[in-house]
């Protein structure tokens, strides 16, 4: 048993030191939540308390939601721990931390096959979304200076996109004053089409975007055909419309399954790609990278250079002070892992999620739209038939799995197929075949229950259940 030494007016240290740990004070009356406490409490107090408190948080190992890494073995976790101090900003006096950025960007920039002669050229963000908008920036930048040099208007960038896009590409908009083009979803299609694209594409597009791998489905957008299509368009137009590919969690699959699959910079319109190191680059969160194609597709008027810190730092970010740590985890994984270890930890994904998915096919209600052959991450939605005679929707069964922890959401497709609800699991690092077992378990359980509901047929009362 652990005792605290909590000292009070009227109690010399040896009484306190004897109180059970929920019998002190500060853990048997109510403490302060928006307003700062007056005075101190132990530090173990203060660690229970909040420790506790957390406890009603979802248990992240049984969060299907997230594409956010939740396992990391004890020695990255020591790693993390030793380095908690350093901050990425400090390239002077942190000169190490920042040669391991310089090598994990090198290290993407071969991963993703980077032209022999071009100058890796890139760096470590807080996740995809601040890479989201810097890599925005930089296709706003050059295509400005491209009218400019043509003696054209330039106040009326767009950007082209599947309407699939994850949110930051509509932050990124709102925020840069671009307007977003959004290649509508079309039946069974849930994300871009090149033809459709192009449809969008003018004189004043900044960028398309291409996304390895959707969001919504876990597929893998064209991204080769979205090369050709350009290329022929360009060459008919004399544009110089370039791709962004927005890697977030394919950037660290597909080098290490499918190394054959050309969506990288072996393609010759893709400037820029982005990826999570905190997804399936297997960090803790918060870390994200951009690389751009060469030195020259990054405009030198967004780097800025400070020397308040000692020496000329040329530094092109959303933030300054941020954490060094997750950076050392990205290169441990690197050091650790190889590629070898990468492909068997991503292969192992793809095989549980091809495992889960059929047997989520197999319980009966459940059709997929994805199998996780792509992303580790897959989609399905409730059979026509099944939908329009039970009384329960997938947001229901995403309640009836959360009584037994497992998140695993439900939502809708975006515009023209809103009307379409899915489910998805996403497949991580940590995430055993037992487990998967375990789900399919508590998914054919579920179903049953509601199938034992009396108003099973007939009259639909999925809305009883709060949505
Ligand atoms: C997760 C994700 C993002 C945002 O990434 P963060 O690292 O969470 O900022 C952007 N695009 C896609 C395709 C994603 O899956």
């Amino acid at each position: 048993m652990v005792y605290y030494k909590v000292k009070t007016d009227n109690m010399s240290e040896e009484d306190t030191s004897l109180i059970p740990t929920y019998a002190a004070r500060a853990l048997t009356s109510s403490i302060s939540k928006y307003e700062i406490p007056t005075g101190e409490m132990p530090p173990q107090v203060a660690y229970n308390l909040i420790r506790d408190e957390l406890a009603l948080d979802g248990n992240s190992r049984l969060n299907l939601a997230t594409f956010v890494t939740t396992w990391m073995e004890p020695e990255a976790r020591q790693l993390m721990a030793d380095t908690f101090d350093k901050n990425m900003i400090d390239k002077d006096e942190y000169p190490q931390t920042a040669e391991i950025e310089l090598r994990c960007v090198n290290i993407l920039a071969r991963l993703w096959n980077t032209p022999a002669q071009a100058e890796a050229t890139g760096c470590s963000t807080i996740g995809s979304s601040e890479a989201a908008m810097l890599g925005g920036m930089a296709l706003k930048w050059k295509w400005r200076k491209r009218r400019q040099a043509q003696g054209k208007p330039a106040d009326r960038p767009n950007l082209v996109m599947g309407i699939n896009v994850q949110v930051c590409w509509e932050k990124f908009c709102r925020y840069w004053e671009v307007e977003p083009r959004f290649v509508p979803l079309e039946g069974n299609r849930f994300h871009i089409d090149p033809d459709a694209a192009m449809q969008l594409v003018d004189e004043n597009t900044i960028g398309v975007i291409g996304i390895l791998g959707s969001t919504f489905d876990g597929s893998y957008e064209p991204i080769a055909a979205l090369n050709d299509a350009l290329e022929t368009l360009n060459a008919q137009t004399g544009w110089e419309v370039p791709i962004h590919v927005d890697a977030a969690s394919g950037g660290f699959i597909a080098p290490f399954l499918e190394p054959d699959l050309m969506w990288d910079f072996r393609l010759p319109w893709v400037k820029s790609i982005n990826t999570s190191g905190h997804k399936y680059g297997l960090v803790y969160p918060g870390v994200g990278w951009i690389i751009w194609r060469d030195r020259d597709e990054l405009p030198e008027e967004l780097i800025f250079h400070c020397n308040y810190l000692g020496g000329d730092l040329p530094n092109f970010a959303l933030n300054f002070s941020r954490p060094g740590n997750q950076v050392v985890a990205q290169y441990y994984n690197f050091l650790r892992l190889g590629r070898e270890g990468y492909r068997k930890i991503q292969q192992a994904c793809r095989d549980t999620a091809l495992f889960l998915s059929s047997q989520i096919a197999e319980i009966g209600p459940f059709e997929l739209l994805t199998d996780g052959g792509e992303l580790p991450v897959f989609a399905w939605k409730l059979k026509d038939e099944v939908a329009v005679e039970t009384c329960y929707t997938l947001f229901d069964l995403a309640d009836k799995l959360r009584e037994r922890g497992w998140l695993v959401p439900a939502y809708t497709m975006p515009k023209n197929r809103e009307d379409l609800v899915v489910q998805r699991v996403v497949v991580k690092e940590g995430f055993s075949r037992d487990m998967a077992n375990l789900l399919v378990e508590d998914i054919r359980r579920a179903v049953e229950f509601f199938r034992s509901q009396p108003a099973y047929q007939g009259k639909p009362m999925g809305s009883h259940f709060h949505h």
